[in-house]
């Protein structure tokens, strides 16, 4: 029976590798989520699409154990079938070689996903309380047409599991993304007259070392980190000081911290630059005292016989999009190794774990 599961598994996750799901593909996106729709031909479900800036509909599922949608669900499972682009076409024919399944997505995350689908298959129907499946296709590109509109469209849960690959670790927490522009305007001058006050490019420079001094990092400890990607000038004259300079911020702020705070602190550094938000995305915070993660963590050592780790992710993923709205959540999935590179793979070992702590987890809750 386990085997006949894994093999089940395996040729599902790799009949989603062969589809390259990237953003670039929407048709490819609709084919995903029909495959996933053919597995699970006895469930109730709804469909969502939402146009991109493009134009483009994006589209995302949710499967549900019940004949209707209920109001919430008691646990929500969560998957993206999209992936990154791959370095090269031949990363969409899976293969195997010894323990490791490769491919691209084959760790991020469509094992993860096949995984969900089959232990939602298996036991949704058995199980007492409300729970769903939820897949989307742009979490690659924060989610927002995918995880956030069905937020918006009142999907709601008590807790929700995104099977990102956190090697069988539980991720309780990320970062939040805030990207600063900064400018500045002077009247200009000339090198040999006119200092800082006259030059624009300096003023941004300056501001963007005093935040990266402000908020150093990333440097592997849990903190609010500043990284300067981006400085400009129109100036191309040697013997002029420039009359204008935009640069940029890359902020990945902790969810202790107030991003307004922190945006705040930085526009005070010099008056003179002007301080604006380019882009935002939200921190994610679990407790490891929630009762749902207690329960998680227990069931993995039970599974593993190791005590459960947690884990946090220096990026965002879909599970923000619910946390924000109320629900607990975590990111946990399978092991391997080489996210969004050209080796990327999946611990096939990995699979059975991962479905044998989701179903005695869902097992064991209770209403
Ligand atoms: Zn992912």
């Amino acid at each position: 029976m386990q085997n006949q599961r894994n093999k089940k598994i395996l040729d599902l996750t790799r009949r989603l590798i062969r589809i390259s799901s990237t953003k670039e593909k929407p048709d490819a996106l609709h084919r995903v989520l029909n495959l996933a729709k053919k597995e699970l031909p006895n469930y109730s479900y709804q469909e969502f699409s939402r146009k991109d800036q493009k134009g483009e509909l994006i589209p995302s599922i949710l499967f549900f154990n019940k004949q209707n949608r209920p109001d919430k669900f008691r646990i929500l499972l969560h998957g993206h079938l999209d992936v990154v682009l791959a370095q090269d076409k031949k990363q969409f024919i899976p293969f195997l070689k010894g323990s490791r399944l490769y491919g691209r997505g084959a760790l991020d995350m469509k094992s993860g996903a096949a995984i969900l689908i089959s232990v939602f298959k298996d036991l949704a129907k058995e199980l007492p309380y409300p729970i769903g499946l939820s897949l989307t296709t742009d979490e690659e590109i924060g989610g927002l047409n995918g995880a956030k509109y069905q937020v918006e469209r009142g999907v709601k849960a008590d807790f929700v599991i995104s099977g990102e690959p956190t090697n069988l670790k539980i991720g309780n927490r990320h970062k939040g993304l805030l990207t600063l522009e900064l400018s500045a305007n002077t009247q200009g001058g000339h090198t040999a007259y006119d200092g800082e006050d006259k030059n624009a490019l300096f003023q941004v420079l300056r501001v963007q070392l005093l935040a990266a001094q402000m908020y150093p990092g990333p440097d592997g400890i849990w903190r609010t980190t500043c990284s300067p990607t981006i400085i400009t000038t129109t100036n191309r004259a040697n013997n002029i000081v420039p009359a204008d300079a935009m640069g940029r911020l890359s902020i990945r702020w902790i969810p202790q911290d107030d991003p307004n705070m922190i945006q705040n602190n930085i526009a005070k550094i010099d008056k003179r630059v002007l301080v604006k938000r380019f882009s935002f995305g939200e921190a994610h915070f679990t407790s490891s005292r929630h009762p749902d993660v207690i329960l998680l963590s227990k069931t993995v050592k039970l599974v593993t016989k190791k005590p459960a780790l947690f884990f946090a992710l220096p990026h965002g993923s879909d599970v923000q999009h619910w946390t924000n709205a109320d629900a607990g959540g975590v990111d946990f999935g399978i092991c391997g190794a080489g996210l969004h590179a050209e080796h990327e793979y999946a611990e096939i070992e990995s699979f059975r774990q991962y479905a044998d702590i989701l179903e005695a987890f869902l097992r064991s809750i209770h209403l």
